[in-house]
């Protein structure tokens, strides 16, 4: 089969002909009919991030059909569509007994340290795939899989509460979701923070305040519009040390910042007026949990989760238009989100 494959960090990625994987007892095997191209692929991609072992094909993001299920599988079959959950764990674990599976001691993710989604096919233990009702289509049931469930874990860890109001800083594949999962949760305002007209449009269309930051100070502005206060939480979705602490001076008193943006430098704030003062709180998010799954599928279906904007690309499995992606995810294209369909 072909797959799309991380040779070498820092080179782009190729395009190899690998066999089709084996299906354990309790796997699925699943034909890939969408897999969305993440953020995190460019930093996998560039060295910025650790993926093995190499050639790994990259992919975390992924829906398709049951080929094949081993025969300890009881509850999906061949001929299924599902969704697969991108943390592969072993369900025994302390962290895994106690529903922090994102930390299992022997976890592997998809698409990182185990073969991912950039191929014709992936197999995958059973308990990884999730059934995805015939109303979502599959470029949605992929995406869902991390940038929509990343942020509906960020708003959990954040603490989110009806009537509460919210800053999204950056309105990329996960603040699409972030915007409207607040909302769903019953923010009373949500707050789009990011520099692209068109996307700083669509938050607004989705119900959010955009505040275009490349035209004044999102920290003035959010304190302007909330009458001083700041906001109860603020997401950060960017992974600029900048953005986070724009995001974390735009905070109420007793504010929660969510961090998931990714990045490997220090951001600075003023410990007594930022911190102390406010009795404010920063909350790191890693990943998510595969309890958090259903009920996005169930507000995907419902519609209070719409996804049909958020894929702006589709692209075919070849890896000259996999890079180009990339490339443009490197620069904080235009694109939200770009889907491969093999
Ligand atoms: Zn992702
Ligand atoms: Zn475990």
């Amino acid at each position: 089969m072909k797959a799309v494959r991380l040779v070498q960090p820092g080179q782009p990625l190729e395009l190899q002909e690998v066999p089709v994987p084996v299906v354990g007892p309790g796997d699925v095997l699943v034909r890939v009919k969408a897999a969305g191209i993440c953020h995190s692929d460019a930093h996998y991609r560039a060295g910025r991030s650790p993926v093995y072992p190499l050639p790994l094909t990259l992919g975390h993001e992924v829906a398709g059909v049951i080929e094949v299920a081993g025969p300890e599988v009881d509850h999906l079959k061949a001929g299924d569509r599902v969704c697969l959950h991108y943390m592969v764990t072993c369900g025994h674990c302390e962290y895994c007994q106690k529903g922090n599976e994102q930390f299992c001691r022997t976890g592997k993710m998809i698409g990182k340290y185990r073969d991912g989604g950039y191929a014709e096919y992936i197999s995958i233990p059973a308990r990884s795939a999730f059934v995805l009702p015939p109303e979502i289509p599959f470029e949605q049931g992929a995406i869902l899989m991390c940038s929509s469930s990343t942020s509906l874990h960020a708003l959990h860890k954040a603490r989110l509460k009806p009537g509460e109001t919210v800053a999204i800083f950056g309105v990329g594949g996960l603040g699409v979701s972030a915007v409207q999962l607040a909302l769903a949760f019953g923010a009373s305002q949500v707050y789009a923070v990011d520099i692209q007209p068109a996307k700083l449009e669509l938050a607004r269309q989705l119900g959010a305040r955009p505040i275009n930051a490349a035209e004044a100070d999102p920290v003035d502005e959010i304190r302007r519009l909330t009458g001083g206060k700041g906001v109860d939480v603020a997401v950060e979705l960017i992974g600029l040390p900048l953005t986070m602490r724009q995001a974390f001076k735009s905070l109420a008193i007793q504010g929660r910042l969510a961090i998931a943006g990714i990045t490997e430098q220090p951001f600075t704030f003023e410990p007594y007026q930022d911190l102390i003062n406010r009795e404010a709180e920063i909350i790191g998010v890693s990943d998510h949990l595969a309890q958090e799954i259903p009920l996005l599928i169930e507000w995907v279906r419902e519609g209070r989760l719409d996804l049909s904007h958020v894929i702006t690309r589709r692209v075919l499995l070849d890896a000259k238009a996999i890079n180009r992606v990339l490339d443009s995810l490197e620069t904080f294209g235009e694109d939200v989100r770009v889907v491969i369909v093999p």
